[in-house]
Order: C-alpha cells, then sequence, then structure tokens
C-alpha cells in the first residue's frame, strides 16, 4: 500500500518565531493522520525537528548539495539535514532547477547522497507553460523522471512531486483531466522501469497552488498521493484543512 503524504515548503520564508505555526498545526491534526513532511529554513530544520518529536509530522530539507562533504562554502551536505533530525529533502524543486541551474544528473546525484544519509528524497519534476503549449508535457516529464531518478529508486526512498511549474504560487491549477493524465502517465513509466511492486509503493504527490478548497478534489484522482503545498503550508489554519482533506481520503 502506498502511504499518503503532505509535505508543506515553506521555501525562504519564515524565522524561529514561524515555529510556532508548527505548534499551532499539531492540535489541528486529524485524529487519523496521513504523513506530514514541514520543510522549513535549513536553519530551522534542528528546531522544527525537535517542535515535532512524537508527533505524526516530520520535518524535510529543501535540498542537499550533491557532494557528501568538501570544500563547498554555504553548501549543506545530506548528512548534515540527517543529523538535525530530518527524515525527508526536497531535490530538484523548479525554482532551484532554474534559479541554480540544476540539471537531472545534478538531481539525481543529490538523491543518491540523501539516500547514503538515511533520508528519503521527495523529486519534483515538471513542465512549464510553454513545454505545454507546445505539446510536449509528457516528453517533459518522461525526460526529466529518467534522468532523476536512479535505479536505487524505492518506495521506502523515493517521493515523486509531480509540479507543473506554470501552477507553482500562481494561483493558476491543472485541469483534474491534466493532473490524471500526468499521474497515470508517471505510474505507468514507473512500472515500466522498475517492475510493478516498486512502481506501486512510490507516492506520486501534486504540487502547484494546492489550497483548502481545491486538495480535496485533486486528492480524489487516481495516481494522486497528496500533494506538496508551498504558499498554503506556511499558516497552520491553512495547512490543518489540506491534512484533513487527505486524512479523508
Ligand atoms: C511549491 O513551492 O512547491 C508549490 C507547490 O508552491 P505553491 O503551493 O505556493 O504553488
Amino acid at each position: 500500500m502506498r502511504h499518503k503524504l503532505a509535505v508543506g515548503n515553506w521555501k525562504m520564508n519564515g524565522s524561529t518565531s514561524a515555529l510556532s505555526e508548527i505548534d499551532a498545526l499539531i492540535p489541528l491534526l486529524p485524529d487519523t493522520p496521513p504523513h506530514v513532511v514541514i520543510c522549513p529554513p535549513a536553519p530551522l530544520l534542528f528546531r522544527a525537528s525537535e517542535a515535532v518529536h512524537g508527533t505524526a509530522i516530520t520535518i524535510g530539507a529543501q535540498d542537499c548539495h550533491m557532494q557528501a562533504s568538501g570544500a563547498y562554502t554555504g553548501d549543506i551536505s545530506a548528512a548534515m539535514i540527517a543529523d538535525t533530525g530530518a527524515t525527508h529533502v526536497i531535490v530538484g524543486h523548479s525554482e532551484r532547477r532554474a534559479a541554480h541551474e540544476e540539471s537531472n544528473s545534478d538531481v539525481r546525484a543529490k538523491a543518491a547522497q540523501a539516500w547514503s544519509a538515511g533520508l528519503k528524497t521527495i523529486i519534483c519534476i515538471g513542465e512549464s507553460d510553454e513545454d505545454r503549449a507546445a505539446d510536449n508535457t509528457l516528453d517533459i516529464i518522461a525526460g526529466q523522471l529518467s534522468g532523476s531518478l536512479s535505479d536505487g529508486a524505492t518506495g521506502a526512498n523515493t517521493v515523486i512531486a509531480y509540479e507543473p511549474i506554470w501552477a507553482i504560487g500562481t494561483g493558476k491549477v491543472p485541469s483534474l483531466d491534466q493532473i490524471i493524465e500526468v499521474h497515470d502517465f508517471i505510474r505507468a513509466r514507473l512500472i515500466d522501469r522498475f517492475g510493478d511492486a516498486i512502481a506501486d509503493v512510490i507516492p506520486l504527490l501534486y504540487g502547484g497552488s494546492v489550497k483548502p478548497d481545491n486538495a480535496e478534489t485533486i486528492f480524489r484522482a487516481k495516481n494522486v498521493d497528496g500533494a506538496l503545498v508551498g504558499g498554503a503550508s506556511l499558516k497552520a489554519s491553512d495547512f490543518a484543512p489540506i491534512i484533513s482533506a487527505l486524512a479523508r481520503i
């Protein structure tokens, strides 16, 4: 059985005072919550891990370096992230692919480091609006999926997030048919490459302008196992109803 997952990506938002949003979220969790991962900025990882101890929430980082250690001023290794108590790391978010020119092979190398440090990776893929307008969405997804995932991917170490770039932070959401088409396609590619047993247990998240009022409809789609949520994860009062919607599915 695949597990359901709600991931919050705080991006470069929040200081220690934002930890109060985690404290506020805990009592709002449903009785049988899905797994929740909150990815705050790196300086908050340790404090956030302490704050969620003993709850259904664990903590993730937003990126890690592709090398284990060394002369990489300002970067953070996967082992350092694991040392804070975090369980997950996002790799290949479109904002990093664009602003830091991260390639599929960089993403694969980062995932390998994350796995060796015992972290689960949330690997992001998604098309631009130009790709979609040119009817290239599935080709782009196929290329990113095969290039970013290495052969060691399993349901225990990998989550895939489909995030159309044009839907991130814009309030635009693909139609349900568009989400289903891409998620079905990803699942089929995973089955081709890894076989049913592995492919069936890799969770597929949708990300891009998920809000309390659209979450449940998206979660009811086949092959959608949860969401990667940006803006609406910053406030407990927005993130809690999304988590509850996932718990109802
Ligand atoms: C994201 O940053 O991954 C994201 C999906 O952001 P938002 O929910 O704000 O669109």
